[in-house]
């Protein structure tokens, strides 16, 4: 079996970007049926990984017919993870001076094989009503608060046997497991130990971020559920707080769990 070595505390960074897109003419592009799913789209660069904002004015899907969705992009040349907490701001004039009349934020979780996501954001009619320029325009501002992690993905390919096992144990009662902190993302709810979850930068930045709300229940509606689920048993097979043994939480990472019992023997 491969060795891990445990995790280092590194410090989370995180870099902030702000982006202006204007999109032209907007009445003009919504015109367009939402079974087209025409989009309007914009580029960026965020310390090496490469970017691109689509507008979709009806929507990107049947879920989100006649909203304005935005999806995002992002192009990496080496394998990294990426927590990302962005700010959407509709800007307007109003006598020449630049208003914000909506504000959106959200979270979202990228890892190398699921490098997009897509949230709605408000309803086309809004935008269309009192949202746009004087000349038609729509102007969008975004504050991008990116933390991004390098990993190296040979190395969970070596307990693709285990993983199932630890899909079973997170789905287990609460009580049984003593989970101390759960997350509801666009249509789960998933149950996990914090202790476990340090292990990886993303959950340090989402924790971090929550625990100022005082919340036990951490609600990200817009992060997908195959991208949490991928990176929390992840954390589970890299953590040298999770025996891989008898898939239970070490008090410790030298704590002894089931190799006593053999020794015992
Ligand atoms: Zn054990």
């Amino acid at each position: 079996m491969a060795k891990i070595t445990s995790h280092g505390q590194t410090a989370i960074q995180s870099f902030v970007h702000t982006l202006n897109y204007t999109v032209e003419n907007f009445t003009h592009q919504c015109r367009f049926p939402h079974d087209e799913h025409f989009f309007v789209q914009g580029g960026f660069q965020l310390n090496g990984i490469e970017g691109f904002i689509r507008f979709y004015p009806r929507g990107y899907s049947n879920d989100d017919e006649n909203w304005l969705t935005l999806y995002i992009g992002l192009v990496s040349s080496s394998d990294v993870e990426i927590y990302m907490n962005f700010e959407v701001n509709i800007i307007t004039l109003v006598e020449n001076h630049e208003v914000g009349v909506l504000f959106q934020q959200f979270q979202l979780l990228f890892t190398p094989e699921f490098m997009w996501n897509a949230v709605k954001v408000v309803p086309t009619k809004a935008i269309l009503k009192r949202m746009l320029l004087p000349d038609g325009g729509l102007k969008v501002r975004f504050v991008l608060r990116t933390h991004v992690h390098g990993i190296d993905r040979r190395l969970s390919s070596k307990f693709e046997s285990i993983w199932h096992k630890i899909k079973e144990v997170l789905q287990q009662e609460p009580g049984k497991q003593r989970f101390d902190v759960a997350f509801v993302t666009d249509n789960r709810i998933f149950f996990a130990h914090k202790c476990i979850l340090v292990y990886n930068f993303a959950f340090r930045a989402i924790l971090s971020e929550w625990s100022d709300y005082n919340e036990s229940i951490i609600q990200l509606p817009c992060v997908r559920t195959e991208v949490f689920e991928e990176m929390l048993v992840d954390c589970y097979v890299k953590s040298n707080r999770f025996c891989r043994k008898c898939f239970s939480v070490r008090k410790s990472k030298d704590a002894i769990c089931c190799e006593i019992v053999s020794w015992r023997r």
